[in-house]
């Protein structure tokens, strides 16, 4: 690759949104309840194929942790991107049935690598990250919803989880093998959203047992029943890859994938029904052609999509379609006359406030997420969009930093305070503790960023 010219960002949509993502790939262990019949098992981790990047870079160095977290900051540098805010991914399998002990040093060795010195517990890595060049502002862990522990979770510093829960069908869940039930969906939802994380669900369109109909009725489902409702999604249309189970149906004519025309559709009309508080991180898993039996094969499908809805002026309404980073990308003007919208929804038997920073176009500069459930009040995001800058530089556009999150904070205090609670509480990456300490936060026990809430 050749080195970007001074000032020149290279693949600049991968820090669009405020901050580094590193990807961190686990080494190859089998998933307990077996595989699922369309999950790939070719002696890589779990659900990946060789030829996929992140684990060409994990094999390189052997699943070493602290080297891949080294090697892409390094390689982010080289690009001209920032590296100081960091949202680390922890994928491949199922990491909370690693053994205890492996889940631990792992996570410690992330931070190590971040803080380019190797402590002797994850307590001492955590600490010494709050002030590094190299901050976690975001932690986020893959896990399936039959496999969580929350106390774990929060020891490690997450603050994002992602469940895959594919679709929200008990038959369909027992015809491709996943082992655990739409019950579990809900009870992960509701624990891990009471205990203030980011809720993520990987949906699946397209598998065995499920047509166009059934797909779209039941991801509508997400949104209307409150037992749902996640904050972000990934959409991975199923596929047929070598090694699978499903691959072996496949050829016995016993399964087809969607066609592209079908995919198209599906993922046209799910995206047209996410409600303006969740976002779509991914559309289409990254397959290498040469892995992928039958299915469709476009990686970048959702940029063909979005283009079409542009032109036909219909408007999405999840998240990242309106971040303010695309608008700039797309050198639109940005009118920076901006409001505050508050949406209020029920979701797993408490009251979510989804507060957003937008201007007259609907462009999105900023949000917080609100929870409230039985006096207590939890801050489970604070997100402010536009371009991830060095932490204190004020030379370029500074969206960033010119108050929007503590603005957004105050709010969040006003709405809890009007419901008499008494003290707030945000599940913080580690490398934020440092902000929120300078609004009046303090560490608790658990890992929370907890402020007593002065009465009126
Ligand atoms: S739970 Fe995930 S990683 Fe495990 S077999 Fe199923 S799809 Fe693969």
């Amino acid at each position: 690759m050749l080195k970007p010219r001074k000032n020149e960002v290279r693949k600049p949509t991968r820090t669009i949104s405020g901050i580094t993502p590193v990807a961190v790939m686990l080494p190859p262990r089998k998933c307990n309840h077996g595989a699922c019949i369309y999950c790939p098992s070719l002696d890589v981790p779990q659900s990946y194929t060789p030829k996929s990047p992140v684990v060409m870079r994990a094999r390189d160095v052997k699943y070493s942790a602290y080297e891949q977290v080294k090697a892409r900051i390094k390689a982010f540098q080289v690009m001209n991107h920032p590296t100081d805010k960091i949202e680390m991914i922890i994928m491949g399998g199922t990491f909370l049935q690693y053994p205890k002990k492996f889940q631990y040093n792992y996570v410690k060795s992330c931070y190590d690598a971040l803080n380019n010195k190797v402590s002797k517990t994850l307590e001492q890595a955590k600490k010494l990250n709050e002030k590094a060049k190299h901050r976690c502002v975001a932690l986020c862990i893959e896990t399936r919803p039959d496999n969580y522990d929350v106390d774990r979770l929060l020891d490690f510093g997450c603050t994002r989880v992602e469940l895959g829960v594919q679709i929200i069908d008990d038959l369909i869940y027992k015809k491709v093998n996943r082992g655990h039930t739409v019950d579990d969906v809900i009870k992960a939802t509701q624990e891990l959203r009471d205990a203030g994380f980011k809720i993520g669900y990987h949906i699946m369109p397209g598998l065995p047992g499920s047509n166009l109909k059934k797909d779209l009725k039941l991801f509508k489902k997400l949104f209307s029943d409150e037992r749902f409702k996640p904050d972000q999604l990934k959409l991975y249309p199923c596929q047929v890859i070598p090694g699978s189970k499903l691959e072996k149906l496949y050829w016995k004519g016993k399964y087809k994938p969607y066609t592209k025309e079908q995919t198209e559709k599906i993922l046209v009309e799910m995206l047209k029904n996410v409600p303006r508080y969740c976002r779509v991180m991914r559309v289409m898993r990254e397959i290498p052609p040469e892995y992928l039996v039958a299915g469709t094969i476009k990686i970048d499908l959702r940029k063909d999509i979005e283009a079409e809805l542009r032109k036909k002026d219909s408007k999405l309404k999840e998240i990242r379609y309106r971040e303010v980073g695309f608008a700039l990308r797309d050198k639109k003007q940005v009118n920076l006359d901006l409001k505050l919208k508050i949406t209020k929804y029920k979701a797993s038997k408490g009251d979510e406030y989804f507060l957003e920073i937008v201007n007259k176009d609907d462009i999105l500069i900023g949000l917080l997420r609100l929870r409230i459930k039985k006096g207590s009040a939890t801050i489970r995001e604070l997100h402010i969009y536009g371009k991830s800058l060095r932490l204190g530089e004020r030379k370029r556009v500074t969206l960033q930093h010119k108050g929007i999150g503590k603005q957004l904070i105050k709010e969040a205090e006003d709405i809890s305070k009007k419901n008499k609670i008494k003290n707030l509480r945000i599940i913080s990456g580690v490398g934020v503790r440092e902000y929120y300490k300078k609004l009046g936060y303090e560490l608790d026990d658990e890992g929370y960023m907890v402020k007593n809430l002065p009465e009126n």
